[in-house]
């Protein structure tokens, strides 16, 4: 049996974090390392996907509760723009292979792509 994934022991309370939002099959909370002045990780409970390919292809439902999930994040804790970023693969600077969307929002937050 692989590691959990650090996500996977957020959710099951043995690491810290601030959470922001939960359901039955989604989490979101703030990035430990944020990047902008709002910066959530939405991730999964489930790390059977890798990443966002891989969610796409397996549950498209799923997927489409994440980006729902960061709208409802936007709304409420900006002024409901946000950036959406699903890192794909180690050379694209993933770290955690559970797949995971950063939601970034708030002035600036536009960065380099803006
Ligand atoms: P990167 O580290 O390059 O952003 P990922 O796209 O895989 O790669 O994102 C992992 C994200 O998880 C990072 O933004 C990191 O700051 C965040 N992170 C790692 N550990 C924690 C933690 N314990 N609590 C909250 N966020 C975390």
């Amino acid at each position: 049996m692989a590691e959990p994934s650090i996500f996977t022991r957020i959710i099951a309370r043995e690491i810290p974090a601030t959470i922001v939002l939960e359901t039955d099959r989604v989490i979101a909370f703030n990035d430990i390392a944020p990047q902008a002045p709002v910066h959530f990780i939405v991730t999964p409970k489930t790390e059977q996907y890798r990443d966002v390919v891989e969610l796409a292809a397996g549950d498209p439902g799923l997927l489409a509760e994440l980006v729902a999930t960061a709208r409802r994040l936007a709304d409420e804790h900006a002024n409901g723009d946000f950036r959406l970023v699903f890192n794909t693969g180690a050379d694209a600077g993933q770290t955690v292979f559970h797949v995971h969307a950063h939601v970034l929002a708030g002035s600036g937050s536009a960065g380099g792509l803006g």
